[in-house]
Parts: structure tokens; C-alpha cells; sequence
């Protein structure tokens, strides 16, 4: 049976926001198998912030999508068809870095096969468990260290990431202050996630409200946006405070150099541990991560929130409900049913 298959191709690097001709959806037929190659149908894509990244040819931590080339993406797929020891067809995998296609055909090696955990969705496999949980475990166990009593304050706080951040710190039994840019964002995050207090930064005075909720100053900023807030939240660190930097969303879109952060000394006056990280440098506490996200997730614990789009062709115009803060949890663009 040949397959038509559908991709998004990279024509040029976006100026600001991604905008129309930036990329191209085309058509043409699925190559056959080599030894060792597997077909996979791409169930749900991921839409993260780094597609951005990756999109530009900025200074960045791997090398950007070359210009005519399909746009990377991780995702979930079914095998169609395999050549590979180990998959078979009707086996749900993640595809790792793969692309932004219906189909693609990719070493076996190179995707892995999930678990079933029952009663637990395969959007979960983007979100708790998948790459955005592990970057919300292993940014705040590792680099945060959370000690039961101390304040955390998240930014991006009801998105994928961020969401979880807040829920693992209460787990660790601090205190826990969410910033966000909707009420209804802030509603979910003391309501729903048992955030002890949230923020919303697009209505209130974000140092004002820092002050209110954290009297005790800040132990660990999990930092997810950068710029004014970022600030904000430095200036109320404690001394010896952690601070995992995770990213820097405001300036995604940037065409201009970022200036700030203002208030940087305070992390010399303060004796602050500031550490930069990609979520693949803690691959070797994945499987305790998964264990630990996917136990809580069971027990109830984790509450998580995911925002679907329908359609690979939808994709482009749905990264930029990441930079508008449409989305609520984690994103990801539904391509085709699973079996
Ligand atoms: P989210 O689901 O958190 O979506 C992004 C959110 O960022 C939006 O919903 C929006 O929420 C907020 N936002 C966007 N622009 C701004 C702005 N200018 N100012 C303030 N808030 C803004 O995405 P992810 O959870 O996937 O990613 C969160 C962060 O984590 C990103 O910076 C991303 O790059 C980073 N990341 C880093 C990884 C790593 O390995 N280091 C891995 C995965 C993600 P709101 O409505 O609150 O404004």
C-alpha cells in the first residue's frame, strides 16, 4: 500500500512571529523500508517552545533546522510497519526528535516504545511523563533541591513545564508561588494543581504580589520566561537560593538583543546557585523520574492539563498559542487516531 504522506518543510527563518511561507506543507509518497527501519504514523505532536528556537538560527544548544528541511518535533506514533527487531506494527512509541510529518520512517533504534500504564492518556507521554515532566523533575530535584518549608516560585507557571514544577515542589512540601498570565490560569493553579498562591502578572504589580505571598523571600526561582519578571523575582531571592534556568520565552520572538536582567547582582549579594540546563543532560535519572511522575500521577497527585489542536496542518498557527499563553498545559497537535 502506498502511503502519501504530508510534511512541514522549513522555507525561511520567521522574523518575530512565525508567519505564513515561513514553512510549507507538502506532499509526495513514504519511501520504502531499509533493514532495521520502522514507519511510523504520528499520532500527537508536541508543540514546544524550542520549535521556535530551533527555527532560527540564533546561538543555540543543538543545530537549528537547515532551511528545506522537515521542522523537527518530538511526538507519539504507531508503528505502520517494521523492519526492526524489537516494534511491530500496532506498538505506540515516542518518536524522539522526530519531524513534523503524518508519517516517517526512522531506524528502529532510534524510537522508543512506551509502557502501558493503564488508565493513564497518551498525551501523558508529552506531559508528566514524557520530556516536559522530566525537564519539571530533574530541573527542580537536581538543580533546585527543594527542602520542605522553602518557597518556590515558578514562572510560566499553568503551562506544561511550569504546572508541573509547582505540584512536584508541593510534593516536597514547600511553599509554592505560581506566576501566569490569565485569572483563569491562576484559578487552576490554586484550585486545581494546590498551588499555594498564584499570580497573574498581565493584571497585578508582579513585585507587590511577590511580596504579599512570599514573606519569607524566595528559596528556588524555577525560571521558565526571563526579562521583567525574571527581575522581579530575583530582586526577593534568599541567600543561597537555587535557581534552575530552564528557559526564556519572552525573548523567543525577539529581533533585537534582550537587554537585563537588571537586578543580576543580587545573585552575587545573595550567594545564588544559578544553573542553565537542557532537560537531555539528566538522562540518567530519567527512569527514576518517569517512576517517580508516573507513581504520583497514579496516586493522584499530579493534576495535568493538556491543550489540543486538531491537525498536522494546524501546527505552525498553534505554536504561537505558546507565545500568546492560549494554551493551558501542555500542547500538542493531534495528527491521526490511534489504533
Ligand atoms: P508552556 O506550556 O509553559 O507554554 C509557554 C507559556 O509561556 C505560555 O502559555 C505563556 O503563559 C508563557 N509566556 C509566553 N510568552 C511569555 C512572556 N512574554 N512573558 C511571560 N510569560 C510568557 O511551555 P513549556 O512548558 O513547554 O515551556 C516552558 C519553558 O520551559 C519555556 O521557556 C521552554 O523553552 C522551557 N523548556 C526548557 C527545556 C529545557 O530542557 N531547558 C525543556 C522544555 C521546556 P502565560 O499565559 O502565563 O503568559
Amino acid at each position: 500500500m502506498e502511503r502519501i504522506n504530508k510534511t512541514w518543510i522549513l522555507r525561511r527563518r520567521p522574523e518575530g512571529e512565525v508567519s505564513d511561507g515561513d514553512l510549507e506543507l507538502v506532499e509526495g509518497p513514504v519511501r520504502a523500508l531499509e533493514e532495521g527501519e520502522v514507519c511510523l504514523r504520528t499520532l500527537y505532536l508536541s508543540l514546544d517552545p524550542t520549535n521556535r528556537i530551533w527555527m532560527s538560527d540564533r546561538e543555540q544548544y543543538m543545530p537549528p533546522v537547515a532551511i528545506g528541511d522537515p521542522m523537527r518535533g518530538g511526538g507519539i506514533a504507531v508503528v505502520e510497519e517494521s523492519r526492526f527487531d524489537g516494534l511491530e506494527p500496532g506498538d505506540i512509541v515516542n518518536t524522539g526528535l522526530g519531524q513534523w510529518s503524518l508519517y516517517q520512517v526512522k531506524p528502529g533504534k532510534e524510537v522508543n516504545k512506551l509502557p502501558v500504564l493503564p488508565g493513564v492518556p497518551l498525551t501523558a507521554y508529552m506531559g508528566p511523563i514524557g520530556m516536559t515532566g522530566m525537564t519539571a523533575y530533574c530541573g527542580l530535584m537536581y538543580i533546585g533541591q527543594p527542602k520542605p518549608g522553602e518557597t518556590v516560585v515558578v514562572s510560566a507557571a499553568a503551562g506544561a513545564v511550569g504546572s508541573m514544577v509547582g505540584q512536584i515542589a508541593k510534593i516536597q512540601g514547600c511553599r509554592v508561588v505560581g506566576i501566569a498570565g490569565s485569572d483563569e490560569k491562576c484559578e487552576w493553579l490554586t484550585k486545581t494543581a494546590g498551588f499555594d498562591a498564584a499570580i497573574n502578572y498581565k493584571k497585578e504589580d508582579v513585585g507587590a504580589a511577590l511580596d504579599k505571598h512570599c514573606p519569607d523571600g524566595i528559596d528556588i526561582n524555577f525560571e521558565n520566561v526571563g526579562g521583567e519578571i525574571m527581575d522581579e523575582v530575583i530582586l526577593r531571592l534568599n541567600d543561597f537560593a537555587r535557581m534552575p534556568l530552564c528557559g526564556l520565552i519572552s525573548s523567543y520572538n525577539a529581533t533585537e538583543p534582550v537587554p537585563g536582567p537588571y537586578n543580576f547582582s543580587m545573585l552575587l549579594m545573595r550567594h545564588v546557585t544559578l544553573k542553565g540546563f537542557i532537560v537531555t543532560d539528566f538522562m540518567e535519572h530519567f527512569a527514576e523520574g518517569r517512576q517517580a511522575m508516573a507513581s504520583w500521577l497514579l496516586e493522584g497527585k499530579l493534576k495535568f492539563a493538556t491543550d489540543v489542536v486538531e491537525g498536522l496542518e494546524n501546527a505552525p498557527t498553534s505554536l504561537e498559542r505558546l507565545f500568546t499563553g492560549k494554551n493551558l498545559g501542555k500542547l500538542v497537535v493531534k495528527v491521526s487516531d490511534a489504533p
